[in-house]
């Protein structure tokens, strides 16, 4: 079997393992389901911190696309509401 590589994005050296943890999470039918986290840093200690800044930033970015398009659809679903009262009032 061919190992996986996971070289980091930024140097391109193999990543290594820093550490394992086990979440447990909720799953939809009511149980819990066991998550493997795997955190694999670069060796290049000067290069990880640089590269966990950039992936901070674009987990920052993720979570406000998703808080706007949250909204939007909110939004949305009371202009259609709306919208189907005014057709409604005709
Ligand atoms: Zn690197």
């Amino acid at each position: 079997m061919k190992k996986s590589t996971n070289p980091c994005t930024r140097c391109g050296k193999e990543r290594v393992f820093l550490r394992e943890w086990v979440e447990t999470v909720p799953s939809f039918l009511g149980d819990e389901v066991k998550v493997i986290h795997r955190e694999n840093v670069c060796p290049d200690s000067e290069c990880q911190k640089i590269v966990q800044a950039e992936l901070d930033k674009q987990k920052k970015k993720r979570d406000e696309l998703a808080r706007n398009k949250d909204e939007r659809l909110k939004n949305r679903k009371s202009n259609f509401a709306l919208a189907r009262k005014k057709k409604t009032l005709n």
